[in-house]
């Protein structure tokens, strides 16, 4: 049997938008190793985006197997396993044969717009968010699973039957990692929940009036769980086999826990495939007047819960990632760094990237990217510095959400995610802000975060002011620009975006 007595390592699965990583902390939180697959995107359709499912799972057990071979460990040396994920991407599958009954339907996938429409028809988009903090919006599961329920043959009749099993990528991993069709544990935590469209916030229970007007039977489900707790362990057929599985937060909740923003007013924002800030807002549910969205930040097992206000915006990281892929601009999304410096501004040049609509803190479905200012004088490194300064103003607007909400500015901003690699972009972030941007000596926030959240409920760590002790400050960027010149340039990018508004009928 297991023993975690003298296990000095927690593993972390972070399951990602664009790959699956598996990573060993040690009680420092330092990382010791790190296994790592990416998977496909799929885009069917324009505006559509799928995972497989079944790479995705084979990648994290792949990655769990990278990690600790490379790090020379086995079972044994772990003492809990810790789940993080994307967060509104939607698997539905059978779990009579744990086969997907079709693709993920992936966070950024707009096909879904017909059905807010349709749910909007009575009461608008805010229809739930009295009870949800949540407007209807392509971006959360719930709107994923109508679809699937509606445009698959045979699903509708087998989720009536009570065979079909949804999750978020938390819900899917901890159901195979816990055994599959072998007894697998089938729940998520509140913060993946919350992100549904179905869960109350006071409660923390699924709605049933807000699961009747979706017509998604209550038996799809998982059990709704705290983020630190044991919910199961590992399967016979697994490397980590009878080690407990005792944390899920989805990712930017798990990069806020990592960044030890345990209390009332501390945030951060992540620099990933999209962006986004997380205010704490401790025992109380704060309905957002700016657009943010209200949703939970974490709960450590029977402890009270604690509520944030999110700012998500959808294209940040993806943004680098069309330049490469889509125009071949660079070779490798680092590259956009040394392009950009090549020149001194952006030559006029605005960037909007509004290729899922704009989320926070506008959430306008009907807009599309535009890159406006152009003249003959902008060349690629122009196009290239538009691009980087779109994640800063988009952050900017955000966090002026933040402000207005809390009332109390933010004095600086704890910062992480891979574009927090480039100098150039939080140089420019913290002189449009006019704050500090303040960076941990800990990048992998996201999976930090969920070995946190899965070490304390085995008593590896001892409580938050231990974890709040692992924060060190890698590095730090002062705001230097002249109140006039950022004045004008986020007057220009708010033009900007009104030229990316109406676009879509
Ligand atoms: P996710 O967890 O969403 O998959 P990561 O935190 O791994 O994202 O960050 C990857 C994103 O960061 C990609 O979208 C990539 O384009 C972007 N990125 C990586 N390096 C840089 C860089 N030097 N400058 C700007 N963006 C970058």
């Amino acid at each position: 049997t297991h023993s975690a007595v003298e296990a000095q390592y927690i593993l972390a699965i972070d399951q990602g938008t664009t790959s699956s990583r598996a990573i060993i902390f040690d009680k420092a939180g330092s990382v010791i190793s790190v296994g790592q697959l990416e998977h496909k995107q799929i885009f069917p359709q324009a505006g559509w985006v799928e995972h497989n499912p079944t790479e995705i799972w084979n990648n994290v057990r792949e990655a769990i197997g990278q990690a600790l071979s490379k790090a020379n460990l086995t079972r044994h040396d772990i003492a809990s396993v810790g789940i993080t994920n994307q967060r509104e991407t939607a698997v539905v599958w059978n779990k009579k044969t744990g086969e997907p009954v079709y693709n993920a339907i992936v966070w950024q996938d707009t096909r879904t717009q017909p059905i807010v429409d349709r749910l909007a028809a009575e009461g608008g988009v805010d229809r739930f968010k009295k009870q949800v903090g949540l407007p209807l919006a392509t971006y959360f599961s719930g709107t994923k699973i109508v679809w699937i329920l509606e445009n698959v043959t045979g699903v509708r009749e087998a989720a009536d039957a009570g065979d079909l099993y949804f999750g978020t990528t938390d819900s899917w991993v901890l159901w195979n990692l816990t055994g599959g069709v072998d007894g697998g544990v089938h729940a998520t935590d509140v913060t993946n929940a919350s992100r549904t469209l179905f869960m109350d916030l006071t409660t923390l229970q699924w709605d049933d009036e807000i699961l009747a007007a979706f017509d998604v039977p209550r038996s799809m489900l998982p059990e709704i769980r705290s983020s630190s707790e044991v919910y199961g362990t590992v399967g016979e057929h697994s490397l980590l086999r009878e080690v407990p599985v005792a944390g899920i937060l989805g990712d930017q909740q798990a990069a806020t826990f990592g960044q030890a923003a345990f209390d009332q007013g501390e945030a951060k924002n992540t620099y990933g495939t999209g962006n986004f800030l997380i205010f704490n807002t401790g025992e109380d549910i704060v309905h957002s007047s700016n657009g943010l969205l209200t949703t939970v930040g974490y709960k450590l097992g029977d402890a009270p819960v604690h509520y944030a206000l999110e700012g998500s915006i959808a294209v940040t990281g993806s943004l680098i990632q069309w330049l490469r892929d889509n125009l071949g601009m660079i070779e490798s999304a680092n590259e956009i760094e040394a392009l950009a410096a090549s020149v001194d501004d952006n030559g006029g040049a605005y960037f909007v990237p509004a290729f899922s609509g704009l989320f926070a803190p506008y959430w306008r479905a009907d807009a599309r990217g535009a890159l406006v200012g152009v003249t003959r004088f902008v060349n690629k490194a122009h196009i290239a510095r538009a691009a980087l300064e779109s994640i800063a103003f988009q952050t900017r607007e955000v966090l002026d959400a933040v402000n207005a909400d809390a009332g109390v500015p933010l004095t600086e901003l704890k910062v992480d995610g891979g574009a927090t690699a480039n100098n150039l972009l939080l140089q420019f972030q913290a002189d449009i802000l006019d704050v500090p941007v303040v960076r941990p000596v800990v990048a992998e926030t996201t999976a930090l975060g969920a070995a946190y959240a899965a070490g304390l409920a085995v008593g590896f760590w001892n409580g938050l002011d231990e974890l709040r002790a692992n924060w060190q400050e890698d590095a730090r960027w002062e705001p230097n620009m002249q109140a006039d010149e950022r004045d004008r340039l986020l007057r220009s990018w708010k033009k900007a975006v009104t030229k990316s508004m109406d676009w879509v009928d």
